[in-house]
């Protein structure tokens, strides 16, 4: 391994359990990791190894990356202002349209302040970690997204877990905190692995009556919830009460980038602060402009949202039928858990042989360790193309 004689410990070793679970799973066909799409067609519909596939696990929810209006939005600003800003917001990376972007995300949230971020991932990142600082409370739902545990580790402040879903053991554990320090609660609002929905409302108040803030992160449920897509928090009601809103461009806004918004003012402090803000590269102008283009298609009307739920109806029936039992109720997540990882893997590459492509979701991504099948629906699916995934699933029982 070394040349010299010197002992060293091996860097890879660590690894090498995944490795030996990454090659189980490789014996059984292809590896569902970071698997090649050799060209995307539409929405819905991809090239691997030759074949057509259609996909069914994209987060594509709106089928909006091959709207004629988006696609021109992102070409146009290439052509306008090239293909990076090559900087942070804070030194040259905030052209007019980052500033513009905020300004739609304020209107169309009705919120205060709005910033955005180079990824959904850096929202949470930066928003968690510099609203709670030391000696602050931050109190997250037990299933929440890698990067809101990743928010919580970089900050300063406790990190208190409670029942996922649970805006009783919420308050049990908000009733037993001391009376200094801010308190933070964290959840989201649809979950990406089981495709549940939280009760904002519930928390929201809650999260009031103990003192504390309320974050969501929406990245799955706007575009999808809500009138004009404005997410689970406004179908519900709360939207205004909710303290912090973030989300992401990479699934129903067809892009790439992240935001968080506010009904306080003083969210815009954070930008002077907020390392996974300040330290890192602003999204491209072809980013940003097919994020805004995303959004006006949103505020144009429900057609989206409710082909979107028409069709997760369709195939949530279709495969209760097929004799599956998803893990939620209808919605643009549609999970299937399976009794054990190997399962998983043999029935994802009997779909992928069929010509559906799946996400397959194991531990630790998963919650209660399971081993899951996945599907997003997108509003781009047809009725035949539904129809074919429920067909590619009644051949694995
Ligand atoms: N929050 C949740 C709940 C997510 O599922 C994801 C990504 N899948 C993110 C945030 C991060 O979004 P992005 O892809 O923009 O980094």
């Amino acid at each position: 391994m070394f040349d010299s004689d010197i002992k060293k410990s091996d860097i890879f070793e660590k690894f090498e359990k995944v490795g030996q679970r990454a090659e189980a799973v490789i014996s059984l066909g292809k590896l569902p990791f970071g698997m090649t799409f050799d060209e995307i067609l539409s929405p819905t519909r991809a090239l691997v190894d030759g074949r057509e596939v259609i996909l069914a696990g994209t987060n594509n929810y709106l089928g909006l990356t091959f709207s004629e209006a988006v696609k021109s939005a992102a070409v146009d600003a290439v052509i306008r202002q090239g293909t990076a800003t090559t900087g942070s917001r804070l030194a040259n990376g905030t052209f007019r349209e980052h500033v513009e972007l905020e300004e739609d995300l304020k209107a169309f949230f009705g919120a205060q302040s709005a910033i955005v971020f180079t990824t959904g991932y850096q929202a949470n990142l930066a928003a968690i970690s510099t609203l709670a600082g030391r000696g602050d409370h931050l109190l997250i739902d037990a299933d929440s997204h890698a990067c809101i545990y990743d928010g919580c580790r970089l900050s300063d402040a406790e990190t208190i877990r409670f029942r996922h879903n649970s805006p009783e053991d919420l308050a049990k554990r908000l009733a037993r905190l001391p009376d200094e320090g801010a308190r933070l609660v964290v959840v989201e609002g649809l979950y990406s692995m089981l495709g549940d929905v939280a009760p904002i409302d519930e928390f929201v108040a809650v999260a009031h009556e103990h003192g504390a803030y309320l974050y969501v992160d929406e990245a799955h449920s706007v575009g999808c919830y809500g009138d004009r897509g404005r997410g689970l928090a406004q179908a519900l009601g709360v939207l205004d009460k909710v303290d912090f809103l973030s989300g992401t461009f990479s699934k129903s806004f067809a892009s790439i980038g992240g935001f968080c918004v506010s009904r306080h003012p003083g969210l815009e402090l954070m930008r002077l602060v907020s390392r996974p803000y300040l330290f890192t590269a602003s999204g491209s102008p072809s980013n940003v402009a097919a994020a805004r283009a995303a959004m006006g298609e949103m505020m144009k009307g429900p057609d989206l949202s409710r082909q979107l739920m028409a069709r997760a109806h369709q195939l949530h029936a279709g495969l209760v039928e097929a004799g599956f039992v998803p893990a939620s109720p209808p919605g643009p997540i549609i999970a299937i858990p399976r009794p054990d990882e190997l399962t998983a893997v043999k029935e994802w590459n009997q779909l992928l042989e069929a010509g559906i492509y799946v996400n397959l979701a194991v531990p630790p991504a998963t919650p209660h360790a399971k081993s899951l099948l996945r599907l997003s629906v997108s509003a781009a699916h047809s009725e035949a193309e539904i129809a074919s995934i429920i067909a590619a699933f009644r051949t694995l029982i």
